[in-house]
Parts: C-alpha cells; structure tokens; sequence
C-alpha cells in the first residue's frame, strides 16, 4: 500500500469519468449512494458524435432532449445497389458527446458529487469498506466501486477503428433527410471498409471512413478515403474541416482479471460486437444498476449487451467478414434487404429475437459462415 496524501470517504466510487461512469454517477443522485467520485487521469474528452437508435424508451430521455439531429431515413449502398429504409418504431438520433457529459458533469458537481483528476491504480478491501488507490497519493474509501476503464485488447482482438470530418461545404451536397449508415464504394482491400454519413444539413455533415479488422491505420489513410469519397462519390469540389473524431474500439477482448471494482459500459461488453453500438446499452445498464442498488441489492447483476449465443453469432460474423472483407457489401445489403427497417435496427442493436436471428442465419453466405462458426468454438 502507499504513503497517503489525502484519503476520503465516498458510498460510491467509479473508476473512469467517460460516458458509463458519469451516466452511473449521474443515475445514482439522489439515493444513498450518493454523492459519488468518480477518478479520471484525463480531464479533456475530445467531442464526437453519440449515435443512437430511439424507439422511445424513457431511458433515452435525457439524450434525447439533447440530441442534435433525428432522421428517420437510412440507407446501405454498394457498387451494385441502394436500399432505403424506415422504421416505424425507432428514428435515428445523434447527440454531441460534449453536451451529453458536460451536462453530467454539471449536475453530478451541483449534486456535490466529485470527480478526481487521477489514475487508478489499486484497490484492497477492508474490513468496513474498499480502500481505491490512485497514481497521485490520493486514496479514496468508498462502500461500492466501479469500474469502466476501456477493455484491454488481445492479440486476436479485432477493432471497430475509424475517423471522421465533420465538414461545411459551400454548395447543397447532401440529403439532409437521409442517413447513409454504410456506403460500402470504398476499397475493401485492407479490411471491412465503409463510410458514414451523418447529414446535419444540405452543406455540413460527419463523413467517417470506418473499418473493422486488427490493425489500426495511421489517420492520412481515413483521411485519404475520405477525401476520394467526397471528390468521386459526393462530387463536392470544396469543404472546411471543422471538427475530427477518431477511435478504436476492441470488439473481442478477454475479461479482465484484475478489475478495479465491478466492471460497467465497454468494459462490461455493454455493446454490439457485430455493429459497435453502446451508447444507448451504456445508459441502459447504469439505470438498470442504479434500480438494483435502489432496491438494496448487495450483489449487483451487470447486463452485458449481448447473450454468450449472440456474441458466438457476432464473433463468426466478426471472423467471416474480417477474414473476407469483399463479402461485407453483399452481407450487409442482404440483410438489409431481407429485413424490415425495424428488424434491421433491432439487428444492429442486439434486441434480436429468435425469429430475426433465423432469417438472419438463413440469409448468409452458407459456406463462408459454416466455416467460420467451425473456427469460432462455442464459449
Ligand atoms: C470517437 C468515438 C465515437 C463513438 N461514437 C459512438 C456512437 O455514435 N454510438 C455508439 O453507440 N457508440 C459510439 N462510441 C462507442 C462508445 O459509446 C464510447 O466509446 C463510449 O464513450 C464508451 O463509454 P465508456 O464509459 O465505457 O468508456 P470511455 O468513454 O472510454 O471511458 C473510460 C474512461 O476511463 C478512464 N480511465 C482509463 N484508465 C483509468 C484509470 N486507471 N483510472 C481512472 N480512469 C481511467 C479513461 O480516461 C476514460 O475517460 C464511440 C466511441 C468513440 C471513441
């Protein structure tokens, strides 16, 4: 153990101030779990967009009375075809992340909930509570901790990696209606490639060059693509950048055997393998986390965003389309063909009942994805 400077009591610790542990924080004011800490080595998060698919659901009603834009329209293209869809149950949201966790921020310090600019580093149980240690000597004791710092990858790890311009441009370009959430007349050369398209009106949107695979590009290569997507496909002749996000988040990784506290958010797979959705599983979990510790559960159930079965079915998935990446068009533009726009959302979210999974299952390559569920053993 080290050599204190300055120890304090909270009934609440969380280990990471990202999207999970302020929406947690944030979940828990005004029951006795509060106030809470929450540490943090960084104090500046860089903005970006928090996309998500809305049926409505009181969950996402603080995000929703936040959000910067909803459509409800998307479409798949590939070389070969365009599919449009609808839904009539869910539209497509977008908030920025700096509004989303300033406002948390906000209210959490109002609610004299704290956040700690530190690393931490260790924890140590009591015999009356958790001892939480940090890199800065400063040790905090707190009855319950959490803990989302992000999943450390693995060598097998694949990465959902990508990075995006949001861009004004001076002429009428896009379809402000319109999202386009795979455009897949992009080289599929070095991975399972497509760009996104966030419209937020006729002359700005976020073009994002994304891709899944295990190596993670230098940033001029998204960039590249992204400007030979708007010069070739969009035909825009101009654009100022006016704000870059970039990320990689692991999809497969191992538990972590060390975990400080009980893991929550990515940390505690609150997220679609298969589609790299979490926001919307994020804020789910802390309110489902934050209902248990109301009702005085000791042992707090983390629901993780998909079953053992699901994330089998998003790891061949994951394996098939990585390995092949030329077959991530046809796959895609399948799927969206053969189901409806409310079972294509509930695809990419993971609320997929037996009957979609079937006719997902049923729509695939045969072949590629027999053999890929032959690679990924059943865990
Ligand atoms: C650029 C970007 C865009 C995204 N867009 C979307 C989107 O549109 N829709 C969607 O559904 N998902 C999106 N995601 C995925 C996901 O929703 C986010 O990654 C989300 O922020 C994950 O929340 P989290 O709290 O689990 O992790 P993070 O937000 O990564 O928070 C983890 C925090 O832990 C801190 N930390 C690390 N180590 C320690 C330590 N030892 N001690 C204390 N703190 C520590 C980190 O500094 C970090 O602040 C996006 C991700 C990125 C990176």
């Amino acid at each position: 153990m080290i050599e204190t400077s300055d120890v304090e009591y909270f009934p609440t610790a969380i280990v990471g101030a990202g999207c999970a542990g302020l929406t947690l924080a944030h979940e828990l004011i005004n029951s006795k779990n509060f106030p809470c800490i929450l540490l943090d080595p960084h104090k500046f998060r860089p903005e970006h967009a928090f996309s998500f698919w809305d049926d409505g659901h009181p969950h996402l009603t603080l995000a929703r009375s936040l959000a910067r834009k909803t459509w409800s329209k998307w479409e798949i293209r590939t070389f070969e075809e365009t599919i449009q869809k609808s839904s009539s149950r869910f539209v497509y949201s977008t908030v920025s992340s700096s509004n989303y966790e300033n406002y948390l921020f906000k209210t959490i310090t109002e609610n004299r909930g704290k956040i700690l600019n530190a690393r931490a580093t260790d924890l140590y149980n009591t015999e009356t509570c958790i001892r939480l240690e940090t890199s800065s000597r400063n040790v905090v004791y707190a009855n319950r901790v959490f803990d989302s710092r992000p999943p450390t990858p693995t060598k097998k790890t694949i990465f959902q990696h990508f990075l995006g311009w949001e861009i004004k441009t001076n002429n009428s370009v896009f379809d402000e209606t319109l999202v386009t959430l795979m455009d897949f007349r992009v080289p599929q050369e070095d991975g399972f490639h497509f760009i996104y398209v966030l419209p937020y009106s006729k002359t700005c949107a976020l073009i994002e060059s994304t891709v899944y695979s295990d190596t993670v590009f230098k940033p001029k290569w998204y960039e590249n693509q992204i400007t030979k997507y708007l010069t070739n496909v969009i035909q825009c002749k101009s654009w100022d950048v006016i704000n870059k996000e970039q990320g990689a988040i692991p999809l497969n990784y191992k538990k972590d055997l060390k975990p400080l506290g009980t893991p929550i958010g990515l940390n505690a797979g609150a997220m679609r393998t298969s589609t790299g959705y979490a926001f919307s599983q994020i804020i789910h979990q802390a309110i489902n986390v934050g209902k248990q510790l109301q009702q005085g559960q000791n042992l707090v159930q983390i629901k993780p965003g998909a079953t053992s079965f699901e994330n089998w079915m998003d790891n061949v998935f994951l394996d098939v389309l990585s390995s092949s990446p030329k077959l991530a068009p046809y796959v895609f533009s399948t799927l969206a063909k053969t189901l409806s726009g409310d079972d294509f959302v509930k695809f990419m979210i993971g609320d997929c009942p037996l009957s979609i999974k079937s006719r997902i299952i049923l729509a695939l390559p045969k072949v590629d994805f027999i053999l890929g569920a032959l690679r990924s053993p059943f865990k």
